[in-house]
């Protein structure tokens, strides 16, 4: 299948922390496969911003080394590299300086987007919202890319959306989640608003539970100062899961576009219950045989209580799910990587095979990653003689199969989502409302935690968590799907 690209107009992308890790792994490759496939114009230029003292040679070379080794080797054709390479521009910048902002106004051409990526840690968003404005770069036409995390709670999320609205619309905020720019999280819609299938069953009528799993395998990393200050519900919960929680339970918007979705989005968080202090699990990975270290040693806090996994069971109160419960999980150093939803329906209402043909219900997994695709577990009867007995089977499709080359290696999320701002397109970016409402119904969840002096159960990395998060489920007389031990 071949997918159409159509360019956009030539553009000025200002990447502020363009030295840093998503700028080398993410955003940089990303803007050079977008580049490759021919929608990035040859006038368009990108201009990276940081304070080391870099030459622009020295920021192409970087770049160089950068998408050799993360955008892919088939696409890294010399000459469209180093046509690549000619489109980036370097300004030494300290955001809360006051040098290299006059030579950065200087490099923008006028009468063409202006697109400005806050690629830096969130103690800078507002430094440069207001350098931006004070140098006469915040023209009406221009858009800022703000990424995650956006604030700490609602408190420090309702100043920053008032540092971004003293200067710019909420027309030009782009607050990104980068799941949101995932293939399948975008099909999610497709397959709910556009197939008559399914959204007849999407309610709690039909459906009797929904799971959504962001499992990772990997741990804190480098980001321990960071997630220690965070934790799993900061991090993952409050935003990514929440996110795909809203499009998996929202109302059919009127139409595609970014006010009515996110209307629709809004209208769900507001609608969740508070979590009961029982509906909810608290983790933190313990060491594995020596081979990796337990979460505190990877933060360098022997006595930190601070969540590395969290799984809860939440109610949506409205028409369409009350009674339908949703469980939500995510964890680090866990089993295996794996994002998936997967959407239980309720058994047949009554079975004509008797009690021997056993209890079976479809099951809807959508895979967000790794192996992107959907399968519809559906009940036949097993083959050859001997009765009706009745067996699950997949209906799978996997995009790369299905889709072909282009099925194979789908744009990236960042990919996606940069080429959305330069469009001018907000439908795949969080509204400072909704940013605000998922941030209220996060924090008195923590304050809790904080109130009763939690501790998180430790867990074994490479387990599937904690084992209380099986008990919250057992209590329900269900069962996790999507991770294995
Ligand atoms: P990073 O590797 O620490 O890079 C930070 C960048 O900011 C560097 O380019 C650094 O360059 C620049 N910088 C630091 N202080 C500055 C200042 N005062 N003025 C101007 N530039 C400054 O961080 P990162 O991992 O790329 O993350 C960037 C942002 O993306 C953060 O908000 C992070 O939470 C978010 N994010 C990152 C990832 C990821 O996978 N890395 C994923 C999701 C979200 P100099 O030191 O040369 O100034």
């Amino acid at each position: 299948m071949v997918s159409r690209v159509i360019p956009v107009d030539p553009f000025d992308l200002v990447i502020f922390g363009g030295t840093g890790d998503l700028a080398r792994r993410k955003i940089l490759p990303g803007l050079f496969r977008r580049f490759c496939a021919g929608q990035i114009p040859d006038a368009a230029a990108i201009i990276a911003a940081a304070r080391s003292p870099h030459s622009v040679d020295e920021y192409r070379a970087l770049t160089a080394d950068a998408i050799r080794e993360f955008s892919g080797v088939a696409l890294c054709n010399d000459d469209r590299l180093q046509a690549f390479l000619k489109r980036l521009d370097y300004v030494p910048i300290d955001a809360r300086g006051i040098d290299g902002w006059a030579a950065l106004a200087a490099r923008l051409s006028p009468d063409r987007v202006h697109a400005f990526y806050f690629s830096v840690g969130p103690g800078l968003f507002a430094d440069l919202a207001e350098r931006i404005h004070l140098h006469g770069m915040a023209s009406p036409d221009c858009r800022i890319v703000v990424e995650k995390p956006f604030g700490h709670d609602l408190a420090s999320a309702r100043d920053l959306n008032a540092t971004l609205a003293a200067h710019f619309d909420e027309g030009q905020i782009y607050r990104i989640d980068h799941y949101l720019g995932k293939e399948t999280v975008q099909n999610l819609m497709a397959i709910r608003f556009g197939n008559m299938l399914f959204e007849p069953l999407w309610n709690s009528q039909y459906v009797d539970h929904i799971q959504v799993t962001v499992a990772e395998t990997v741990g804190v990393g480098g980001r321990g100062e960071y997630y220690d200050r965070a934790g799993a519900m900061r991090d993952m919960m409050q935003n990514h899961l929440m996110q795909l929680l809203c499009l998996i339970a929202m109302e059919p918007p009127a139409k595609f576009d970014p006010d009515a979705v996110r209307d629709e989005k809004l209208k769900v968080i507001r609608a969740l219950d508070p979590v009961e202090p029982h509906h909810i699990v608290r983790g933190q990975y313990e060491a594995l045989d020596g081979e990796h270290p337990g979460y505190r040693e990877a933060v360098n806090q022997p006595r930190s209580t601070t969540e590395s996994y969290v799984a809860m069971k939440v109610h949506i109160s409205n028409w369409r799910w009350a009674g339908t419960p949703f469980y939500l999980r995510t964890g680090k150093r866990l089993v295996a990587r794996s994002s998936v939803i997967n959407v239980m329906f309720k058994d047949a209402p009554h079975s004509i095979f008797g009690p021997e043909a056993g209890r079976h219900a479809n099951l809807l997994s959508i895979r967000l990653q790794p192996n992107e695709g959907i399968t519809l577990q559906v009940t036949i009867k097993e083959p050859g003689p001997g009765g009706m007995r009745l067996v699950d089977v997949p209906l799978d499709m996997t995009f790369a199969e299905a889709l072909g080359p282009e099925g194979e290696d789908p744009p990236d999320a960042y990919e996606r989502l940069i080429m959305d701002v330069i469009r001018g397109n907000q439908t795949l970016f969080m509204r400072g409302d909704e940013v605000e409402a998922a941030w209220a119904w996060t924090d008195p969840i923590i304050a809790g935690w904080q109130a009763r002096g939690e501790v998180p159960k430790p867990y074994d990395s490479g387990s599937v968590g904690p084992g209380d998060a099986d008990l919250l489920m057992k209590r329900d007389h269900r069962e996790w799907r999507g991770i294995k031990p």
